[in-house]
């Protein structure tokens, strides 16, 4: 698309020597517009780093343009630093989102989606070869990017110093999405020594205050310069330089990053233990980092959150992790005596329900209402069964039972929960107690053996629901 506008305005400027990465502080210019389209694909392409995770892209919700410009401070993603986004403003003073900025071969692609109001012939005419075209990063812009260069430059710093004072590799790293930590793989563990030692070690540069400056060769076109999973020169590239990111007597990385000039005041923070990878074939792990805007964006959080459960505990921060301890064990033990009281009522409840009065012939057929609070009351309530039966089996009663167990919750609404239980000694009494239940209650409930048990959405009143069980064990024959 480019080779039919080449005489119309001046061609592009190669990824490798943008604006953004010869001045990675630059947040506004002035250039000219080389090619225009409407991109075919509905979501900018991820060139592939996240295929695989992506779902289908959602239906698309405006015309996406795809913008090249005869040079841009718009960073195209690579080096696996995220792309920017920014803003284009158009000669009549119109402005166009930026999404995305790609690199294509050699060419940074520029990713505009249209608002409501702007379409796409108005954007083909201010877009035309030669047309004069301002590129920002704007407010959010530029906050991504200094945040992104903040952690990117970190990142080559302690690859550096992890390699030249304990010789472990950087395999890969990762610059994660605001404001998660990024990441480095390494082949080997580290122990929480090496990780003080390593970011105290990077801080003393850090407070030397080291210069960055990148240097640029002609690439030789015959010869593929690859140094690692992540700096080395991508195979599509054609932009024809070699850049070399070199921090001041630390570290010299090919790399096409926007990097910052100095890194005086990137204090690096390390996570303090590495996370290991389960993976069958390799064993690495990640040390996580934090530097600049994020870092402080991770001090805020966390002490927010620090001094929010301090608030809830009653205490001071320090005292927070024994405070949270001593509760957490103070519930293990209010759990444990709930348990062993529940235990002892069930046993008086049972003994309360066979010592009943029976019906004339013998047999004992009762209902009894609880109310409890209790998160799984049809346990306690199956508890008072087991008990019960364990009672009738001392005693070795022959007289036929059969017990209906209700529970409903102290505050009861519409859609409260009362928990059924019938228990008896005749299978077939339990099955036509539960069915009868069901019809006439509307209680949801299935059973098995001389066990049923269901649930009644509603309110529960013992006038009404409580009645009508009393009529359905009246109802019943023994
Ligand atoms: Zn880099």
């Amino acid at each position: 698309m480019a080779a039919a506008t080449a005489t119309l305005s001046p061609p592009p400027i190669p990824v490798g020597l943008l604006a953004c990465q010869r001045d990675p502080l630059l947040r506004e210019l002035a250039t000219t517009a080389v090619s225009c389209r409407v991109s075919q694909s509905p979501a900018p392409p991820s060139n592939g780093r996240e295929g695989k995770k992506k779902k289908a892209a959602p239906a698309p919700t405006a015309p996406l343009l795809e913008v090249i410009l005869h040079d841009t401070i718009i960073f195209p993603e690579g080096g696996g630093q995220p792309s920017d986004v920014g803003i284009l403003t158009s000669s009549d003073g119109e402005q166009w989102d930026v999404v995305e900025a790609k690199r294509h071969g050699g060419h940074a692609v520029h990713y505009v989606r249209l608002k409501p109001k702007q379409n796409v012939d108005d954007a083909l005419r201010l877009f035309a070869p030669g047309a004069v075209v301002g590129v920002s990063l704007g407010e959010q812009g530029y906050k991504r990017r200094l945040d992104h260069a903040c952690m990117h430059t970190s990142q080559h710093l302690l690859s550096a110093v992890l390699e030249t004072r304990l010789n472990v590799e950087t395999l890969a790293w990762s610059l994660t999405a605001a404001p998660a930590p990024c990441y480095v793989e390494l082949a080997r563990g580290l122990t929480p020594e090496e990780i003080a030692y390593v970011q105290e070690e990077a801080n003393r540069l850090v407070f030397e205050g080291r210069s960055v400056h990148v240097e640029v060769e002609e690439l030789d076109p015959s010869v593929k310069v690859m140094s690692g999973p992540s700096v080395g020169i991508p195979s599509d590239y054609t932009g024809g330089v070699k850049r070399t990111v070199v921090i001041d007597g630390i570290d010299r990385n090919p790399c096409c990053g926007t990097h910052l000039p100095s890194i005086h005041n990137l204090q690096l923070f390390l996570l303090p233990n590495t996370e290991a990878l389960a993976r069958s074939t390799t064993t690495s792990v990640r040390l996580y980092f934090l530097a600049g805007p994020r870092l402080i964006a991770h001090l805020t959080s966390t002490h927010t959150l620090l001094t929010s459960t301090a608030g809830i505990m009653s205490c001071g921060a320090p005292q927070v992790p024994e405070r949270v301890q001593q509760v957490v064990d103070e519930r293990k033990k209010a759990t444990k005596r709930v348990e062993d009281l529940e235990a002892e009522l069930a046993a008086v409840l049972a003994d309360e329900i066979v010592s009943a009065p029976p019906r004339e012939g013998g047999a004992l057929v009762l209902h009894r209402h609880r109310t409890d609070d209790s998160a799984n009351p049809l346990t306690f309530l199956s508890a008072i069964s087991t008990a019960f039966v364990n009672k009738v089996t001392e005693k070795d009663s022959a007289k036929p039972y059969l017990v209906v167990l209700t529970s409903s919750p102290s505050a009861q609404a519409s859609t409260s929960t009362t928990v059924v239980l019938v228990f008896g000694s005749d299978d077939k009494k339990v099955k036509e107690a539960g069915d009868e239940l069901k019809a006439k209650l509307n209680v949801k409930g299935g059973g098995k053996g001389p066990r049923w048990s269901g649930k009644f959405s509603g309110v529960w009143k013992d006038a009404r629901e409580g009645a009508t069980v009393a009529s359905v064990l009246e109802s019943l024959t023994f």
